[in-house]
């Protein structure tokens, strides 16, 4: 079942099912320690925590725009005992649900390429043959993020997969960006690095209401202390300098920020001290996911 949506003006947004899985805990915090993120997240026995990767919805009165992708359908069985996959990807469905097909979305915005958020750009269909999931939709990248997915650096060829992007040039469908554009009016990508070099944030305003997608910058409400990043973050001091700037800025916004991985909470506001403020959907709404 779908998590209630979250409206923005004339924009809505939903939350997809892009699959869950399991991480190390200690992965998740970095240099904070165990002491103080268990107050917030209990780990099983192995230290793990259960991360959602929700691919979101955007539909605006003429388009329809998802960002990022979730874990896709082509992960191998030893795959998905490594990443502790604890539900499957299920955005076709979720989108069917919402009487929506594949070919409806006009653009899929990458916040940047690892397989938990590029996943689902080529899916496996029922004969077993790859396809763009989303056939017609243009691709967003940031150009920095495209130099890596196509060189990637040691440590990114564990999460940068051919795989995942092999279509992508081929059908035409990718647009690679640098900096700061507008995809249409009120939605703005802005190249934030930090986590990943071409790393890029969604921002999305309509009618005075604005709602900011800060990808892997700010992953989970846990991670609402700037300071409190992950080892998975290629350039730590630079994630700590921008949730800095963009917490504030977006603060002043009195904008949500939605999240991807949170399995607690979709979206949230900060209050004055960053501390985690309105949540979506509301504590007495329930929520289905493990
Ligand atoms: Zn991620």
């Amino acid at each position: 079942m779908l998590a209630p949506k979250l409206v923005i003006g004339d924009l809505q947004i939903y939350w997809l099912n892009g699959g869950n899985f399991r991480l190390d805990g200690g992965t998740m915090f970095g240099a904070v320690p165990k002491v103080l993120w268990a107050r917030k997240c209990k780990a099983d026995a192995a230290n793990t925590l259960p991360y959602c990767n929700d691919v979101l919805l955007v539909k605006t009165p003429e388009h329809n725009i998802i960002i990022d992708t979730g874990l896709g359908n082509k992960l191998s069985a030893k795959k998905l005992s490594i990443f502790q996959v604890t539900s499957p990807w299920a955005v076709i469905d979720d989108l069917a649900e919402l009487e929506l097909s594949p070919k409806d979305i006009d653009f899929v915005l990458l916040t940047h390429c690892d397989f938990d958020h590029a996943g689902g750009i080529v899916m496996l269909d029922e004969s077993g043959n790859e396809r763009l999931t989303f056939p017609d939709a243009v691709h967003y990248v940031q150009k920095a993020e495209w130099e890596d997915v196509e060189s990637p650096c040691h440590r990114a060829q564990s999460t940068y997969w051919p795989e995942n992007f092999n279509l992508l040039k081929k059908e035409g469908k990718l647009k690679i960006i640098e900096g700061d554009v507008e995809v249409l009016p009120g939605i703005r990508l802005c190249h934030t690095g930090g986590h990943t070099r071409g790393h890029q944030l969604v921002e999305l305003q309509s009618k005075g209401k604005t709602a900011v997608h800060l990808g892997d910058l700010f992953p989970t409400h846990a991670h609402n202390n700037p300071l409190w990043i992950m080892a998975y973050d290629n350039f730590p001091l630079d994630v700590i300098d921008r949730k800095e700037e963009y917490f504030n800025h977006y603060k002043n916004l009195d904008s949500w920020f939605v999240f991807y991985h949170d399995i607690q909470i979709k979206a949230c506001k900060l209050d004055r001290l960053g501390a985690v403020d309105q949540i979506h959907p509301p504590k007495n709404a329930s929520l289905t996911k493990n």
